[in-house]
């Protein structure tokens, strides 16, 4: 079966795009390599054997977006990765994340709402949650008030789907609600490119563990967690890529009970950012400059996954714990520094 994996040269899209060609599918990326590059689809290649056909466009471009379905009528389902990522950049540039992460995915939604079946996967956060009231977090704990056009963005994309599909019985949908991605392939052959000062701890922790930052600041050590430093759930990018894979097979098998479902992907375990750091030191042998400073406005304290509904509805479950996510993220360091 042909699918459309959007923004299918980026981080995670480029995970899932592997695990999709291990499991037999045939992809289609769609990206216009403004957050990656088209190296990536070498990197594809060498995992799985086998090389995705890729369109370089734009999908604010609706006319491409047209043409390009009018191009591939037999898409079966599309993953939708595609979008605007930085927190801080949204705050200064909101119609950009409007126009990017909304505007493409109507465009998207217009095309499958032609179709007289479509399945469609999107990637949506756990920023919709907020500061949540009770750990971990259900599916059903209330959507909070967002703190940025990027988080509106993921609550709005939502909304935009779910009222797709109610007037839309050929379409049906996943959101799934991610946690914190990070690592890289085990084969170090793709992995997370941040172009930029990196917006996520990680690549923050291996780019100082390599020298090519001074020293990590890490904001705060007197939230009410164990150690008093912020606490979240870090998910391996491959685990979080197989959660694509099975959630889309959900969809083409037609085993959805509604056709918009929502799901957490975590790992269902919280780790604060001290512990971050010694998974760090401890599997590249190396110390991390790092210094506590102030608190940074707009972090919460806590957030990690309650993951019930996917292991039992999806029948998916996280593999790899945070040391085995934290070599590989080490290791993809050395390896794109060498
Ligand atoms: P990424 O930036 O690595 O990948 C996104 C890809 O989309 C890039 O290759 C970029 O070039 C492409 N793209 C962006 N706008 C496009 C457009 N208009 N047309 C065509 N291609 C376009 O990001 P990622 O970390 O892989 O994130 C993928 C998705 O997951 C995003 O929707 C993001 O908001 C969401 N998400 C990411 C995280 C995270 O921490 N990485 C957490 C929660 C949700």
């Amino acid at each position: 079966m042909k699918i459309l994996v959007t923004g299918g040269l980026g981080f995670i899209g480029s995970h899932t795009v592997v695990e999709l060609q291990n499991k037999g599918f045939e992809v289609v990326i769609v990206d216009n390599c403004s957050n990656s590059s088209e190296s990536v689809l070498d990197g594809i290649t060498k995992i799985s054997g086998k090389k995705p056909l890729f369109e370089k466009l734009d999908l604010r471009e609706k006319e491409k977006v047209s043409s390009f379905f009018k191009k591939y009528q037999d898409i079966a389902g599309v993953i939708h990765f595609a979008a605007s990522k930085a927190v801080g950049e949204s705050v200064e540039k909101p119609l950009l994340y409007y126009e990017n992460n909304i505007g493409t995915l109507v465009y998207i939604l217009q095309e499958l709402s032609k179709k007289q079946k479509a399945s469609f996967i999107f990637s949506s956060s756990c920023t919709v949650y907020g500061q949540a009231d009770k750990m971990p977090i259900t599916e059903d704990a209330p959507v909070k008030v967002a703190e940025s056009p990027y988080g509106n963005t993921k609550q709005m994309g939502e909304e935009i789907i779910a009222d797709t599909c109610k007037v839309t019985p050929e379409l049906s949908a996943i959101a799934l609600r991610y946690f914190n991605p990070m690592g890289s392939h085990p084969s170090a052959e793709i992995g997370e490119l941040p172009i930029g000062v990196p917006q996520n701890l990680v690549p923050f922790i291996t780019q100082t563990g390599i020298g090519m930052r001074k020293e990590l600041s890490v904001f705060g050590d007197d939230y009410p967690t164990p150690d008093g430093t912020c606490i979240r759930d870090y998910i391996y990018v491959v685990d979080l890529a197989k959660a694509h894979v099975v959630a889309l097979e959900r969809l083409l098998a037609g085993k959805n009970k509604e056709n918009y479902e929502v799901f957490n992907v975590g790992t269902g375990k919280g780790s604060s950012v001290l512990e971050a750091i010694h998974s760090f030191e401890k599997v590249s042998g190396k110390k991390l400059n790092y210094k506590i400073v102030d608190r940074r406005p707009g972090d919460i304290t806590s957030a990690y996954a309650d993951t019930t509904k996917a292991n039992t509805v999806l029948g998916w479950k996280s593999e790899y714990t945070l040391d085995d996510a934290m070599k590989s993220a080490w290791v993809w360091e050395q390896k794109i520094r060498d």
